[in-house]
Formats: structure tokens, sequence, C-alpha cells
């Protein structure tokens, strides 16, 4: 602690127990405390702190907003957090060449906003967009309700600028949409904080589309809503977005946000189409009636930008939402065939009531990424969380079984590292641990995350077998 405050002043370093607190936890479930929380203002800070965390081997845990759901910004190992919430400009924005230059701790829909009054955007928008920094965007490669049609994080990332652990800056790609030599943009790009610390962010900006058509379409029940989004694609149309909610997801939705989604449906469709204006009244036409050869019972088209904007609020303030059904909420973040959605959607309903607790869905579903949000209340002791994980491992595992993933979006972190071993063979992930080693020798770059650790991973058989 005295150490860094020599190295970088006072004003950047936080060391109090209240301070420290703060530092403890994300969206995620899990909490560990660090030994300090240091806020740099520029990569020369970074650099420094990363030099002096190597020679002491203390291990370093960068942060953005905290809004990830797997852990991934908790100093598990302890060590030092790295604020990025004073490395928040935007450094440039370069309307020709359609690129930004930012810092990490710049929130994404900051840039979204800045861009706006040059007909740009940038593409990937989660949910908790009016949060969530670029850093945090690049390191979990995120995904958002419009990347269906126009890809995740790595997708528009052209450049990084990069702390190693032993406090080198690599600078990686640029504006070019396309670099010689290996690819380490896509390398860091979802590396979760484990290979080095982001210091500025080379980004693509798109053009706003000319214009969108949502519509909300209401089910009797999922299981029409999941073909549904099965037959719109098949029909050859790929919307911006296809997002999905189950009643109780829409309850929750009505009581906190009012976004006017029907109550009684089983099931509700967000659809969106943008583009060029010519053709997307038939295209919105054609998913029309698509919804209602599946049996909808309403399909509502918004007719004005705040009609938009409403149905938008809902999806997007779901998380937020559950606040209403329960007091803790465990998000898993699977992947399957979107072919699947019907039965492992009863799956998740099965793995509910069997460990007695209630699960509500809303995800996006035409990339086939669930988001089961386990309701638990820990205020009745500890057995709750432990019911809402084992509900969530046999999601994923079934997710992989169904010949999908653990996780879509949110990353792997300290949350599903042990359970790495269900969709990856030993010699695959000492291949991931080979590119780990080489850049960061001695392992202090966000440990805990990713790989199974024998401390954490031994009551998982699986996690120490080969497939
Ligand atoms: C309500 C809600 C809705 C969400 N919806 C979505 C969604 O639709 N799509 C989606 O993909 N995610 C979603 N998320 C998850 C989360 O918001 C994203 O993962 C987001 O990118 C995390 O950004 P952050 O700034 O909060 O990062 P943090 O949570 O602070 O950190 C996330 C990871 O990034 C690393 N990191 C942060 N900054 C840096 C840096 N500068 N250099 C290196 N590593 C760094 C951390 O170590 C950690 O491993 C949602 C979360 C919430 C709470």
């Amino acid at each position: 602690m005295h150490g860094l405050v020599a190295l970088l002043g006072p004003a950047k370093v936080l060391g109090t127990h209240d301070d420290l607190l703060l530092y403890e936890y994300d969206g995620a479930v899990d909490t560990a405390t660090p030994d300090a929380v240091v806020l740099p203002e520029s990569t020369a800070d970074v650099s420094a702190l990363a030099r002096f965390c190597h020679e002491h081997a203390v291990p370093i845990v960068p942060r953005g907003a905290g809004t990830g759901l797997s852990g991934g910004a908790i100093p598990v190992e302890g060590g030092v957090v790295v604020s990025f919430a004073r490395m928040a400009r935007i450094l440039e924005i370069d309307v020709p060449n359609l690129r930004a230059v930012v810092q990490p701790g710049v929130i994404n829909l900051h840039l979204s906003t800045a861009v706006a009054p040059h007909g740009l955007y940038f593409v990937p928008d989660p949910s908790s967009q009016k949060a969530c920094t670029l850093g945090g965007n690049v390191a979990e490669n995120s995904g958002g309700p419009h990347t269906l049609a126009y890809g995740v994080t790595t997708n528009h990332v052209t450049g990084i600028e990069i702390v190693l652990s032993d406090g080198t800056v690599v600078r990686l790609g640029g504006k070019a949409a396309e670099d010689e030599g290996y690819d380490l943009v896509g390398t860091f790009v979802g590396s979760e904080g484990t290979l080095g610390l982001v210091t500025e962010i080379t980004v693509k900006l798109t053009p706003l589309p000319e214009d969108k058509r949502t519509l909300m379409a209401a089910f009797p029940t999922m299981d029409e809503a999941s073909e549904t989004v099965s037959a719109i694609i098949a029909a050859g149309i790929v919307p911006s977005a296809i997002e999905m909610m189950d009643q109780l997801a829409a309850q929750a939705v009505e009581a906190a946000v009012h976004a006017g989604y029907p109550l009684d449906a089983g099931g509700i469709l967000l659809v969106e189409v943008d583009g060029p204006r010519d053709g997307l009244d038939e295209a919105r036409a054609r998913i029309e009636a698509i919804c209602r050869q599946h049996a909808a019972s309403e399909v509502r088209v918004a007719t004005s930008a705040l009609e938009r904007e409403r149905l938008w609020a809902g999806r997007k303030g779901a998380f937020a939402a559950m606040g209403r059904l329960s007091p803790d909420y465990y998000v898993q973040d699977g992947v399957i065939p979107r072919t699947r959605l019907p039965d492992i959607l009863r799956l998740v309903k099965d793995a509910g009531a069997r460990h007695r607790l209630r699960v509500a869905n809303v995800f996006h579903a035409g990339d086939g990424n669930l988001h089961p949000l386990i309701l638990f209340d820990s205020r009745l002791g500890p057995d709750e969380l432990e019911r809402a994980k084992a509900a969530g491992l046999e999601i994923l595992t079934a997710c992989v079984e169904a010949g999908g993933s653990i996780t879509g979006e949110h990353g792997v972190g300290m949350e599903k590292n042990c359970y790495m071993p269900l969709q990856f063979q030993s010699s695959d992930l000492a291949a991931m641990r080979r590119v780990k080693d080489a850049l960061d020798p001695p392992g202090l770059m966000n440990p805990g995350k990713i790989f199974p650790t024998p401390s954490r991973c031994r009551e998982f058989a699986f996690a120490s077998t080969t497939r």
C-alpha cells in the first residue's frame, strides 16, 4: 500500500476498509476483497503499476464498471484492483475512416451518443450499455440485442494498446480493417483481463440505419415463440435483433418499466429489422405473418420512436426488474443451436423446479443465447445460492450436450472456470494455457479466471478429467 502511494501518489490509491468493500463484488454472485485499488490516469501510470506488481509478485485485476456477470473483476486471489474510471476519454472521432479511439473507461452508450451527430454509432449494445465500459466490452467480447446481424465486439475492434504484466506497452492493430501477422487483437478481445490491461481501443463506427421496424409479438407458450424464431431465420430474414422473454420476466418488467408487454402471454418476442427504408415494410409484413402462423395472439408494431424506445426499455431493463420478484438472481449465459430452444427451455424450467427455485427467462433468442435468471433469496441461508448454482450447472451441462457452450457473452470469469472441462478437452485447455504463459509468464494478470483452479474446482469431478 505504501509502495503504491509512493509510486502513484495518494490521490490514485484507495486502501481503507470501506473503500475496498466497494470493489469486492460485481454483477455476479461471488465476492473477494482487494488489498488495494488503483485509479490510473494514463498508460504511463498503468505501466508503472504493472512493473511494481511484477517486482513484488502481486496479482492485478482490471475493472471497468463492474457490471460483469461472471465475477471477472473480482480479486479472487487478492492483489490490486485497477479501476479504469479515470481513463474515460474519447480521444478521437475519425469520421472519414469510420473509427474512434477511446480510453477503456468510456461507457458504451456515451460513445454512440458522442458519434450520433455524425450519423454513426458503435454497434455492440449490451443491455448494460448505460453503465458498462468499452474496456469491459473488449475483455468480455460482449454482445447485445443488436449483435445478431452485425457481430459482437471482436467484429468492431481494429486496434488496442495493452500493458503486459511486466509493464511493457504494446500496440496491436490500428485503424486498418486487417493487420498482417498473428491476429493478436482477436486474441486479446475476450481474454477477460488475463493477458494484459487494455489502455486504448480503436473501434469501428457504423452508419446509423436509415430506418427501423420494431415488433412485439405475444404467444400462448414459449414453444410457439421459440419455433417462430427459427422460422423467421429459416425464411431468409436476418433481423437486427430477436429477443425473447417468458411470462415471469414480462411480469417483472411491467411492474418496473411499464413497457406495455401483455401480462397473460406465455412468451414474448421483440423483433427488429433495420437498414435502407426500401424493403423494411415487406420484411415487417413477412415477420408478422410468420408470427401469426405460429399462433401469435398479438403482434404490435411500434408506430413511433417513442413506442420503439418503450418496447426496448422493457428488454434492456429486464435484469434490473428482477428485483421486483426476488432479492437475488443468478444469471446463466448458455448457448444452444436455436432449433433446440423448446427442449432446453423445458429443461430450464425442470431444473428450477427440482431445486425449488423460480426461473425467469430473458434472452438473445436469435443467437440461441439463453439467460435463465435463477431467483433466490440469500437472506434465507447459503443453501439458496448453492441450489441456484446446482440448477445453473444442470442447465449449462445440457447446453453443452445440445452442441452449444457454457457462455455466449458474459465470459467464464471465476464463475464458470470449473466448468471449462465440460466443453474443452484437456489438450484444448493446455493450448490456451500456453498462450497465457507466453504473454503473462508470472501469472499475475487476473489469476483464478478462465482456467480451472485446483483450490476452487476440486468438488467438480469432471474438472480434473479428460473428455
Ligand atoms: C443488467 C445487465 C445486462 C447485461 N447485458 C449484457 C448483454 O446484453 N451482453 C453482454 O455481452 N453482456 C451483458 N452484461 C454483462 C456486462 O455488462 C458485460 O460483460 C460488460 O462488457 C462488462 O463491462 P464492465 O465495464 O462492467 O466490466 P467489468 O465487469 O468491470 O469487467 C469485466 C471483465 O473485463 C475485465 N476488464 C475490464 N476492463 C479491462 C481493461 N481495461 N483491460 C483488461 N481487462 C479489463 C475485468 O477484469 C473483467 O474480467 C450485462 C450485465 C448486466 C448487469
